[in-house]
């Protein structure tokens, strides 16, 4: 069955374009004025955007961690996106210790395969590198997934002669690497520090001076010069502080190509969340953590400037009796937010809403980036004939607030319950069909796995 989308204003990454837009078999037909409706469904969405359905790079669905999972796997956590206009996440499967690659990522379609309403696409997050694992990369990249991730900190961080010889080898291969930069000494000795001066670690406000800025800028720096060494670019995942990118603008300006991603949850909240009473500052537990207005406002400069190219959620949802693993001991508290659903509509009210970013940057930052980034484009990322027609009718007036108990996420709170927003997803089309109107799913577990 032939669709129309008839009068709506199409966003791109580099203009707008008042246009109907036609669809069939899944895809982008043709888009135009006034298209012959002959044979079609007729949608009106005047005074409406269409935005290509967003993508979300960075998502942990399914994720053991800490001793848990987190409380989102594949169902509840694709609900989310698609709510709120995400069409195609790329979740980190992750591969153990002593594991393969393929049964690394075998494990991922288990978690993943049937149960997710959105497309999905993997990154692979790699935990042991060795002789065979390097081998076997050649096979992964070659069934489809070009994009891996580096730890360095937490157990599964790697040392900086490995960080070489992956960005050597994927370089070879013509992948790329995603590398969360924190400096795990840093990290490792003032954890020490808060026990030694308090004798426990029950007050969560001394969370972020445990992972200081100048952790995450020493990690970019070295992540850069050993990426220089290699002579490959890298990613920078989920940059949260103005030290860090100034790490970044220095390299680029010698030369170097950087690719950076940050989150919503360091563009509006700040680290004074971490002092919020009876153990509700465990709910904003994340790595790297909330950080400081001056933090905040130098990436929305960035943004705004054009210099970051991606804006993910790095949904990590946990439930509160989840986070209470940390009441006696906050490092123990599984890290990580849900945010899944609420990305493009912060990114709509706070960014364009506020005049920090323009349409076409919000769909650079949401699909196109991330498309192409990660050679999804122009199978996703864009509204062009022949792409998947994924497609967001976003009705800039709907007002509408954040609440827990509203939300598809399986976390049992929102980082900013009572919230109002204005401008929200109004439909989500996925290939062609309608799963989400308002929040409310439409049509579950029609995703399917898409290679990059
Ligand atoms: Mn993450």
């Amino acid at each position: 069955m032939k669709r129309i989308f008839r009068g709506g204003m199409i966003v791109t990454g580099s203009g707008l374009k008042e246009a109907d837009l036609a669809v069939e078999d899944g895809k982008v037909l043709e888009i135009g004025s006034h298209l012959d409706s002959a044979g079609a469904e007729v949608e009106d969405v005047s005074g409406k955007y269409l935005f290509p359905g967003f993508i979300d790079a960075h998502t942990h669905m399914a994720l053991e961690v800490s001793g848990t999972i987190t409380a989102d796997k594949f169902d509840t956590g694709t609900k989310a996106e698609i709510a709120g206009g995400t069409t195609c996440i790329i979740d980190f499967a992750t591969q153990e210790k002593g594991e393969t690659l393929a049964e690394a990522l075998e494990h991922w379609h288990r978690k993943a395969d049937g149960q997710s309403s959105c497309d999905y696409a993997f990154h692979l997050a790699l935990g042991d590198w060795n002789e065979a694992v390097s081998q076997e990369l050649e096979q992964v990249v070659r069934e489809g997934i070009s994009s891996f991730k580096l730890y360095m900190t937490y157990d599964n961080r790697v040392d900086d002669k490995t960080m070489y010889e992956v960005l050597h080898r994927l370089k070879e291969l013509g992948g790329i690497a995603g590398v969360h930069c924190e400096n795990h000494g840093i990290i490792g000795a003032r954890l020490e520090e808060v026990l030694r001066e308090k004798g426990n670690r029950k007050d969560v406000s001394d969370y972020p001076k445990t992972r200081p800025a100048e952790a995450e800028a020493e990690a970019i720096h070295r992540l850069l010069k050993i990426a220089k060494c290699v002579d490959t670019p890298v990613i920078v995942v989920h940059l949260s502080t103005a030290q860090g990118y100034r790490e970044i603008q220095r390299a680029r300006k010698e030369g170097q190509v950087v690719y950076v991603e940050t989150c919503p949850q360091y563009l509006i909240m700040e680290e004074s969340k971490y002092t919020l009473p009876d153990g509700k500052g465990r709910n904003y537990m994340i790595a790297p953590p909330l950080r400081t207005d001056e933090d905040r406002e130098t990436l929305w400069q960035a943004l705004s400037e054009n210099q970051l190219q991606t804006i993910a959620t790095d949904h990590c949802s946990f439930t509160e009796e989840q986070k209470r693993a940390g009441a006696e001991d906050f490092s123990r508290t599984p890290c990580g937010m849900p945010g899944a659903e609420e990305r493009p509509a912060i990114i709509y009210h706070y960014g364009v809403g506020k005049q920090r970013l323009t349409l076409e940057q919000m769909c650079r930052y949401l699909s196109e980036g991330p498309a192409k980034q990660y050679r999804l484009y122009p199978q996703k990322g864009a509204l062009l004939p022949g792409s998947d027609a994924d497609i967001v009718v976003w009705n800039p007036q709907t007002e509408w607030m954040l609440l827990a108990d509203r939300q598809q996420s399986a976390a049992d709170y929102c980082p900013l319950e009572g919230t109002r927003l204005k401008g929200r997803a109004e439909k989500v089309y996925l290939r062609g069909e309608l799963v989400a109107q308002d929040g409310v799913i439409q049509k579950e577990k029609t995703g399917i796995y898409i290679r990059h």
